[in-house]
């Protein structure tokens, strides 16, 4: 197996023992986007000496300007079912915890849809527990076409990211054909013993067969496939070697690794104390985690939650973090109304705010917040998106597109101060295009916006 508890203990046993020449040189070789293997990120990760740590978030923030710009994408979570006959011992759907469960009709799907539509957003991350009878394959596939037929006002979900349990080829050849873009599985723990007891007496349980559900869903032709650990299960240094064991594992069977990492931290949920968990990262290691996985991967996306609070959220985005959700609820029906919030939710969240006061602070702080989708939609996913974002090339559509979709949320979803403030941040952010062909053509397509087209991208 690929992954080995001993060996990881030894690599960064070893680590320790790194010379300040080794540490310089790896630095370096991010510096260059040329990636870490995991013997140097490693070393990176057992550095504790400061001059080393500052330089670790330079290099990431470096990194992150120079292949990612100041675009962020923006998403939202949707949750369908909270049937789960899991037993995660840190989750408020765990089958142990008792309250009236729900499985959104599909109707009651596209209500939720037609909310987060007019919330503004493009691209959902759609979430369901595990429950082979009451949420099966079927209803899941039947779920994103529903999503994908719904339509509101100017708007729609172009693209719909799928977070749901490990399972078989035949199933994942299903998600494949429903046309997802991400399918999204978080490892959880990538430390053994540690899955098997946070895992108890489930279909969960069976830790190989969820640490290779990616490898049966890329042998079916999804070849977008987003990783993740929960940081607070175990030590956060092992999880990052796991991670990058596992992204190591998948480029060298099918040529491509993780398109997107996750980097969850375990927040308070029902039915769990935190005080249980001694592993949960402080905000200093927390931050070092995710840049070095920005150093170690420099072309994957890194995805950020609202379990993180809008000030940590505001700070990594300088090292490392790519995508932001937005206006996210946990709960399975939960945007219809602020009662549902009420019921029992997967975990706590810590930024509450609106998309329209995230977009507005992400202004304000001179990022674009991106509404594309255009990827999938174009085929560029899999070996063919990661030469391109290996060129950097992929800057030469990600820029117009962010710029574009902003265009398009300020018209259709902004109020009066983000109109003027947001129209006037993205003629500036035009005029610096590179190539003036590709210029022109933003500029043109601003005006057909304007003039009520949607959906322009390149
Ligand atoms: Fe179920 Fe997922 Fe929660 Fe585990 S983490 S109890 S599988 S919903
Ligand atoms: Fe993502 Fe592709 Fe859009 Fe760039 S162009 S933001 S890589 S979907």
């Amino acid at each position: 197996m690929f992954i080995n508890k001993d060996y990881i203990e030894d690599i960064l046993r070893n680590a320790k023992e790194a010379t300040d020449e080794e540490i310089k040189g790896i630095l370096q070789k991010a510096r260059d986007f040329k990636g870490l293997t995991h013997e140097e990120i490693a070393v990176l990760l057992m550095t504790e000496d400061e001059k080393y740590l500052a330089e670790i978030f330079e290099v990431a923030g470096e990194i992150k300007n120079a292949i990612y710009g100041n675009r962020v994408v923006i998403f939202a979570p949707l949750y369908i079912s909270d049937y789960c006959v899991n037993n995660c011992v840190y989750c408020g759907y765990k089958r142990e915890n008792e309250f009236c469960r729900k499985r959104l009709s599909m109707e009651e799907i596209q209500e939720e849809v037609k909310i987060l539509v007019s919330m503004g957003h493009k691209r959902i991350a759609l979430e369901a527990g595990e429950d082979p009878v009451n949420c099966d394959i079927n209803y899941i596939v039947d779920a994103i076409k529903a999503i994908y037929d719904t339509k509101q006002d100017n708007g729609e979900i172009r693209r719909i990211n799928v977070n749901i349990a490990s399972t078989t080829v035949e199933n994942y050849q299903k998600l494949k054909a429903a046309n997802i873009g991400t399918y999204i599985l978080f490892q959880e723990t990538y430390h053994q013993p540690t899955y098997e007891r946070v895992h108890p007496n489930s279909l969960k349980s069976n830790y190989e067969y969820h640490l290779t559900a990616f490898d049966r869903a890329m042998q079916r032709g999804i070849d977008d496939v987003g990783g993740g650990v929960l940081f607070g299960l175990y030590d956060a240094k092992f999880e990052v070697l796991g991670l990058m064991l596992h992204n190591e594992h998948l480029e060298k069977t099918f040529g491509v690794g993780f398109h997107t990492i996750s980097v969850p931290r375990l927040k308070k949920a029902e039915g769990m104390d935190l005080e249980q968990f001694p592993h949960i990262p402080d905000d200093a290691t927390f931050k070092k985690m995710v840049a070095i996985i920005r150093m170690a991967v420099p072309f994957t996306g890194i995805l950020l939650s609202t379990r993180e609070s809008a000030e940590t959220r505001r700070e990594l985005l300088n090292s490392g973090i790519t995508q932001i959700s937005a206006g996210s609820c946990v709960g399975v029906g939960g945007y219809k109304t602020a009662e549902d919030q009420k019921k029992v939710i997967q975990f706590e969240l810590s930024d509450h705010r609106t998309p329209t006061e995230i977009i507005k602070s992400l202004i304000a702080d001179k990022f674009i917040p991106s509404y594309c989708t255009a990827c999938y939609r174009k085929g560029r996913t899999g070996d063919r998106f990661m030469q391109l974002a290996k060129a950097g090339t992929i800057h030469f559509v990600c820029q117009p597109n962010a710029l574009m979709t902003l265009m398009e949320y300020i018209l259709d979803y902004g109020d009066e101060e983000l109109l003027a403030t947001g129209t006037a941040f993205i003629m500036e952010e035009v005029q610096k295009i590179e190539r003036e062909d590709i210029k022109n053509l933003v500029l043109g397509n601003m005006k057909k916006l304007q003039e009520g087209q949607r959906d322009l991208y390149l």
